[in-house]
């Protein structure tokens, strides 16, 4: 993966800083917040699997705000 230089901030605009995200359980994706009893169906993009694994990052500390790039597509 290559690390972007000046990733922006969605919220502020502002430039974030770099760095990695590692994930100690699955990273699931949802695009809607009903609760729910199972989780089976949402996406994984982050899988336990990777548990060690570093994924490029980026942090707008003022924002509170962090994306980061993804590999799974399960
Ligand atoms: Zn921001």
């Amino acid at each position: 993966m290559t690390i972007l230089e000046n990733a922006s901030c969605p919220k502020c605009g502002l430039r974030m800083e770099s760095g990695y995200i590692y994930p100690t359980r699955d990273i699931k994706w949802t695009d809607h917040n009903k609760r729910k009893f199972t989780t089976l169906g949402d996406e994984i993009l982050v899988d336990s699997v990777f548990i060690m694994k570093k994924l490029v990052s980026y942090r707008c500390r003022n924002c509170r705000i962090v994306t980061f790039e993804y590999e799974s597509s399960k």
